[in-house]
């Protein structure tokens, strides 16, 4: 399938959300990502594919991803993405992933690094959208608050959808046992979501273990290549 830059949008300091029109309609599920394919001369060792949340709502019907631009000292990918002008195609292997939402889950948890805050802006959007009144607490860990993504939608989010709590945290705290247990005290009751960084994901990952919360309810969307 092949998508069309509509729009390149700033959100905050070296990151950019990037809007597709699609010739054909297209569906997906709020969390998942699209596989990205340009090609482009001298590839480095990365290659010429990328896997991106679409970060915007299913029914907001234009995929979007956001993501980390690095200009010189990104990947040569990035810099053929970021070439790209309005007008311009670019090649969508697949859309797919499993970090869904889930309806069995009445109580979420979403623990987020950095951009990975991507599939729960999208899954957010739509559910306040589909007035689905589900309980989220979302807890968004950045270095300082110029690194936080989406922070007017969020912030109007936890305004208008009166079941989140959005709990932004910055270096050098961490979601931690003391955390969880502060902000999450019904954490047994609750399905926990983890994205971002590999590292910040295993390391909330083993926390929710010493916390013994069950595998069953933990999901998670690892961004490799990402720094937090
Ligand atoms: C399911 C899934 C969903 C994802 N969703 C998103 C998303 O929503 N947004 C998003 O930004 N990313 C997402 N990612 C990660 C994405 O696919 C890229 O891996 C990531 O954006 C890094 O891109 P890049 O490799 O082009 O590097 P860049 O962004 O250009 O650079 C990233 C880092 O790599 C370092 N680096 C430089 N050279 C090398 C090298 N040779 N080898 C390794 N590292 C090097 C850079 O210093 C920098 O710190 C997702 C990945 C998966 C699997």
């Amino acid at each position: 399938m092949k998508v069309v830059l509509e729009e390149k949008r700033k959100e905050n300091e070296g990151v950019y959300s990037l809007v597709f029109q699609t010739e054909e309609p297209v569906s997906w599920q709020a969390g998942q990502y699209m596989v990205l394919n340009i090609p482009h001369a001298n590839p480095d060792d990365r290659g010429e594919t990328r896997h991106f949340t679409i970060s915007s709502a299913p029914f907001q019907k234009k995929p979007m991803i956001t993501t980390h631009y690095l200009a010189e000292e990104g990947s040569s990918f990035k810099r053929a993405l970021f070439a790209k002008k309005q007008g311009d195609t670019v090649e969508v292997l697949r859309i797919d992933g499993e970090f869904t939402l889930n309806k069995e889950y009445k109580k979420l948890a979403f623990i987020a690094g950095g951009i990975g805050i991507t599939p729960y802006h999208a899954m957010l959007l739509e559910l306040a959208k589909e007035k689905d009144d589900r309980d989220v607490i979302l807890i968004y860990s950045n270095k300082d608050k110029n690194h936080i993504a989406f922070k007017d939608t969020l912030e109007r989010l936890e305004k208008e959808y009166n079941s989140l709590k959005l709990v932004n945290i910055f270096s050098p705290r961490r979601a931690d046992t003391n955390l969880i247990k502060e902000v999450v005290p019904d954490m047994v009751e609750r399905a926990f979501y983890l994205s971002g960084p590999i590292r910040l994901v295993k390391a909330v990952e083993e926390v929710l273990q010493q916390l013994n919360i069950s595998r069953d309810h933990i999901r998670k969307d690892y961004f490799p290549r990402v720094d937090e």
